[in-house]
Order: structure tokens, then sequence, then C-alpha cells
């Protein structure tokens, strides 16, 4: 059986299956979603756990709450209707019997096992009513040799049954090239100095033997889990560091000084004058670091992480003063439009007066303004570009892009970061890249991930500013909270009122940010209580946006549209609903809509148990960790902490799922000795480091680069 998704020969194949490829199986098509497609992925592809089918245990010496496999015939079986109708069949091994209970069955079952069958059977014993008893126990009928290593469990997925997994994963083990990429010398050193190879290291961890102690296969401490995350690890980091040198070749704009010199002060100079505030020590220090990338004439790649009204906006405003003023033009993106025309109003007020035209792209722009807009782009004429997932289109063509900057930039994917710096090809060179964003990313994952990006951290906030209290109350004492509504209105201050995210159903969350609106539109008759959904016309959601950002309305309810970037500093309460429903880092984010004034402000989580009596785990220590810390990059730990790198790094910020086996947090023996071994890897085997690469990232490697 050929189970990778190889095409069919050429010369067997008739003409017209030629251009049009088979349709894929269901099989293939799960073994796809799960990345199997060469030889080598399903190699390694490792068993989440194992199960012993090597022993039989005898009944009698079994213990309640085991896990054992038996064998012994079927004396028993029956359909029992009681409570719910279910399948009943007693085996007996001569040392004792085990009643099998079937709540969900097929006709097929019962066949297997029918009185007289000699039966195998492998399940949880139980102390039951009726005696011991197993509850959907795995069941085959007794024949052949027992296995004399331990069975894999794959993960799985599609309902791809393990059966099926096991033989693909079998033969792709046998076909696979596992010749050694590691120079042995590299591995004499430390845990890896053991005798496992990397195909005894993965012939050994997919069919264990069945002496093996589980524990070490189960927290991955066993030597071969030690030499596989080992090359997991030396993978990323070879591939890291590639992208590094990839970038150091290339070739950017340096962006020094003013290109028409004369008169007197530079445009940032200017722009500093201009601003209502001073520039705190961090937006100053991050200022010059940036300043100084940008002098290079090798590209910047650089992240500025900064908590939620840490004051980013100001910082890219000057890097665009700096690009401006030399000569070249600057592309600001942003991942929705209210949070893009943001921008563009404020940097409009900010640098229209210093004599730059500033240009505005949007998906929902009229074709007659797109193409005023498109022109002042194309002619140079407009030094900075603001807008949406417009603004990578192809119709979008450059004068001399030299700086390309991405705000909240976890929320594009690694392909449109890729598209915006396409857009500048000219002559080779490549643009300059910063990335902003409120979500940090824990220093550890940062070091790791981002080998190829340099980080600059705004770690104090604007001042004047009150930490926000936040407070978590049942949804039953809603009434007590639209008091306090009341309260800070009187005072002249302007409320959110975010309803929830339900995944699967933007209508239930329309339904839902309906009703509350009207709910609060008829308890506060004298204000303006506003409502803001994506479904809305994008004309509608800027007037209401305007009618807040200006004060006029005094609530503004809203799905989470809001949830990045809006900026209006009277805003002072925060109530979010179904708090239990939202991730921790976008409560963080929710709440960082208000805080951003002088004025003492508080977050309400409103929370539902729904039918449960109480909260679930996860979701009380999401709410937990929100009175407790204000802080971004303490939010960002904790989030590590409940959910674990891979999910915080997520596949869109990764490109996939990247590190399957090692874990950050706990290998850190192991990162060390990979990030020493990647630079000599690189330098001295440049071929085996190419290899080892593809073997491991295969086509995600590309995709790290971004
Ligand atoms: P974020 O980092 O979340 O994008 P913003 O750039 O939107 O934050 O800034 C938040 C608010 O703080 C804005 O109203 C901005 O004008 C203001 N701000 C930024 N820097 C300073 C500063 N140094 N002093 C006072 N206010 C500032
Ligand atoms: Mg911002």
């Amino acid at each position: 059986m050929n189970l990778t998704s190889s095409p069919a020969p050429a010369a067997l194949a008739p003409p017209a299956a030629a251009k049009k490829p088979l349709p894929k199986s269901p099989a293939q098509k799960a073994m796809e979603k799960l990345g199997l497609r060469r030889d080598i992925d399903l190699a390694l592809h490792l068993p989440l756990r194992y199960e012993d089918e090597t022993r039989i245990v005898r009944l009698a010496d079994a213990r309640d709450g085991e896990v054992v496999q038996i064998e012994g015939r079927v004396v028993h079986s029956e359909i029992m209707i009681r409570a719910r109708r279910q399948l009943l069949v007693t085996v007996d091994d001569g040392s004792d019997t085990c009643l099998l209970r079937f709540l969900n069955f097929y006709p097929s079952h019962q066949k297997t096992l029918s009185v007289g069958a000699q039966v195998r059977v492998r399940g949880e014993l139980r102390g039951g009513f009726l005696g011991r008893e197993m509850m959907h126990p795995h069941f085959k009928l007794a024949a052949g040799d027992l296995p004399a290593g331990l069975t894999p469990v794959y993960p799985t997925s599609g309902g791809l049954p393990q059966v099926y997994l096991r033989k693909a994963v079998l033969s792709g083990l046998a076909r696979a090239d596992l010749n050694e990429t590691i120079p042995p010398q590299f591995l004499s050193q430390n845990m890896l100095q053991r005798i496992y190879s990397l195909r005894e290291a993965l012939q050994f961890l997919h069919h264990p033997t069945p002496d093996t102690a589980l524990q070490t296969l189960e927290d991955r401490s066993h030597p071969a889990w030690q030499r596989l995350k080992a090359e997991e690890l030396l993978a990323q980091q070879i591939s890291q560091l590639q992208a590094r040198r990839v970038r150091a070749a290339m070739r950017a704009p340096a962006l020094n000084g003013p290109a028409m010199r004369g008169t007197h002060c530079t445009l940032q100079e200017q722009l500093l004058e201009r601003l209502p505030f001073r520039l705190t020590g961090a937006q100053q220090r991050v200022g010059d670091e940036i300043a100084a990338d940008l002098k290079k004439n090798v590209p910047m790649h650089r992240l500025l992480q900064g908590d939620v009204g840490s004051g980013k906006t100001v910082v890219a405003a000057l890097a665009a003063a700096r690009c401006i003023d030399a000569g070249w033009q600057c592309a600001l993106m942003a991942p929705t439009e209210i949070l893009a025309d943001q921008h563009f109003r404020k940097l409009l007020s900010w640098l229209e007066p210093l004599g730059i035209t500033t240009a505005w792209l949007t998906g929902s722009q009229k074709p007659k303004e797109r193409r005023q807009m498109l022109a002042l782009v194309e002619s140079g004429e407009a030094g900075l570009v603001i807008g949406t997932h417009a603004v990578i289109q192809d119709k979008v063509v450059f004068r001399n892009l030299a700086l390309a900057i991405i705000d909240e930039q976890h929320r594009f994917g690694v392909a449109q970061r890729l598209a915006l710096r396409s857009k500048m090809t000219e002559g080779g060179e490549e643009p300059h890249l910063l990335m902003m964003t409120a979500t940090p990313i824990p220093r550890t994952l940062a070091m790791s991930y981002y080998a190829d990006l340099d980080v600059s951290t705004l770690d104090e906030l604007p001042p004047g500013r009150t930490a926000i209290v936040t407070k978590v109350v049942n949804d039953a004492r809603r009434d007590e909270v639209i008091s306090r509504i009341r309260a800070q209105i009187a005072e002249g201050r302007q409320i959110y009122w975010v309803c929830p995210l339900i995944e699967e159903s933007e209508s239930i969350d329309l339904v839902n940010a309906t009703q509350t609106h009207q709910a609060l539109s008829e308890a506060l008759p004298d204000v303006m209580v506003g409502l803001l959904h994506s479904r809305m016309p994008v004309a509608e959601k800027k007037a209401v946006m305007s009618l807040f950002a200006e004060g006029v309305m005094a609530v503004l309810v809203s799905t989470t549209v809001i949830e990045v970037g809006v900026d209006v500093p009277n805003a002072s309460l925060m109530v979010i609903e179904h708090a239990e429903r939202f991730g921790l880092s976008q409560l963080h984010q929710l709440r960082g809509r208000v805080g951003r004034g002088a004025a003492a402000s508080a977050c309400v989580l409103l929370y539902s148990t729904g039918d449960a009596p109480r909260l679930g785990e996860v979701a009380r220590a999401r709410l937990k960790a929100m009175v407790e810390t204000n802080d971004g990059f303490e939010i960002a730990r904790r989030d590590l902490e409940i959910r674990g790198p891979g999910e915080v790094l997520g596949a869109r910020q990764s490109g996939a799922a990247l590190l399957r086996f090692a874990d950050l947090q706990t290998d850190t023996a192991l990162l060390a000795w990979a990030r020493e071994a990647a630079p000599l890897m690189l330098d001295r085997y440049p071929e085996l480091a190419e290899r080892h690469v593809l073997r491991w990232l295969g086509g995600k490697a590309e995709f790290l680069k971004a």
C-alpha cells in the first residue's frame, strides 16, 4: 500500500488525469492535515503514549483501577435496556469473570463478542455493582502471538484509525533516509553521548521494548527522546541562523538624515516639538535603537513590544518621520479598519503640519478615492501610506518603500508579512521592517523562536496613569454594575461594554450585543449608548467610533472589534461580559482600552457559569491572573503556563507549531547545546546542515524566515 501522496506513475495515468490530480481519499486528507507527506514525516510522527499488549494478566491477579489485558471466553452476552440501551458481555478467564459494558455499540461488537468466542480485552478494571467490569474496553478475537513490543498510540486527526497510522508509520520508517546529519563530535558531549543514532532512537520510540520504564517515555526523559529533541532544536536553530545570515547579506536603504539638508531641524525633531507630551525614557531608548538600525544598509527586522498603552504609535511615527526625511516612503499596516483609521487620524494630525502627505488604503474604499490614493503612492508624493491589508495588494505600487511598519503584528499571518516586504525589490533591496505588538513574547520564546529578530521593549508606561482595578463579578449582579456605570457617567467618564465572543457563531455574538445594547439604552435613558460590531457597514462603524472618541457617546457596547489598539483616553470603565470565554491575552488587550488617561480606571469581568455550579479551572486561572496583575509580561508568562508555548505562539506566528517534541521551558540544556552547535554546523558542514533542516522542517523552513 502506498500511503504517501506521491502521484500515479506518468506512464500509467491517462492524459486527463495528468492534469487533474486524483481526488484525495479522506485518509490521505487526514494524513496531510497531520503534516504526514514524506516518508521522513511519518518516521518522525512519534507516539503520544503506548499500550502494553505484550502481557495477559489473570483477572484474579489484577487490581481494580489497573489497565490490563485479559484473555478469556465469552460466557454471556445480552442487550439490556434499563436507563439506556447497553451491551453487557461477561468474560471468564478461568480465574475470575469480568463484565464488559458498552453504551455505544454496533452489531459487529455483538458478533465478535458472541458466547463461546475466545477474546483479548484491554481496559481499566473497576469494581462494579455486578462485580468487576470494564467500560468500553478494546477487544479482539484472541489469535496469534502477543506483540513483542509496546503498542504505539499516535496523535491522529479526522478519525484516522490507529491501525492505519501504525502501518503507514511502519512503512515510512522503513523507507525514510535516516542517515546521520549531525557529525559525531557534536554529540560527544553531555547527555547526547548515549549510543542512540537517529535511526535507533526512532526505531526504539516507535516500538520500545516491553521492559522500558513507561515513565521515561511519557515525560520524554529517555535518552532516545533526548536525542530527538536535540535534533529538533538544532534544526530550528540552524534555520533561524540561516535566515539571519541571509538577511545580513541583504541590502536596505540607509536612512541617514534629511534628503535635503539646509534649513533647520529634522522632521523628527519637528515632530517631537509638536507632541503634546514628552517621550518616556523607554520611548526614547527604543527610538534610538530603531534609529540606529535604520541608519544601516542592512534591513532592520525588529519587534517592538510594549504593553497596551505604552505608547508604541508615537515611536512608529518617529521612525516614519526619519524615513520620509531621508526621501523614502513608509507604510503602516494595521489589522482592522478601525485601528488603521485611528492611526491615520492621529498621524495625519502630527505629520500633515510638517508637510508630509499621507495616503489611506482600505478594502472598503470607493474606487475613485482608491485610484487617487494609488496614484499618490506610485508617484511617491505620499511619504506615508496607512491602511489595512489593502496596503499589500498587487495593485499597490510604491515608488520607493524603505520602511514597513506592522502594528499588532500577531494578528497578521506570515504570508502577509512577506508580502509587505516584497513591496520593495528594486535593485535587490529590502525595506526595513518594524513589527509592533502588545502581546509580548516571553524572553525564552523570543530567543529561541526568533533568533532572527531583534527585540525592543517599552517597559515603562507614560506618566500619570493609574493602575486599573479589576474585579470579577457574577453576572447575577449586573444591576450593581449598571449603577456603577451611572456614577461614572455622572463624573463625565465613558464606558466600554464588550460582549461575548462565541467562536462558532458570529450571529449569536450579534444577538448578544444587540440585546445588551437595548437593555443598557433602557437603563440609561439620558445618555447616548452606541453599538459597534463587525457586521456593520464601515462608514457606520467609523461614525460610531468618532462619536465615542469625541465624547458625545457615553457608553459603547461592542463585540470584540475594539480589541486592538483603540485609544479613547476618557474611557475609564471596561465591562467584559462572559469574561470566562475569552483568552487571557485577549482579556488583557480589552482591558488596555481603559487606563489611558489620568482618571482612575476599572475593569469588570462579568462571568456566568451557565448550568455548571462553578467555573472551570482554566477559566478561573485566567480571571485570577487578570485580577492579580496589570503587567502584560506577567500576563504573557501566566498565559504560557496555562496554555503552553505552542499555543501562545500559535500557527500564525510561527508559520506552524514548530517544536513538536522539545519544550523550551524544560529542555534548556538541549536548547543551549543546539544554540552552540548551530553556527558550527553551518560553517563546517553546510551540506549536512541543509539536509538536517530539510529533514526536520521540510517546506516549513521558508515560513520561519518571514
Ligand atoms: P499602544 O502602545 O497601546 O499602541 P498608544 O500608542 O495608543 O499605545 O498610546 C496610548 C496613549 O498614550 C495615547 O493616547 C498616546 O497619545 C499617549 N502617549 C504616548 N506616549 C506618551 C507619553 N510619553 N506621555 C504621555 N502620553 C503618551
Ligand atoms: Mg497601539
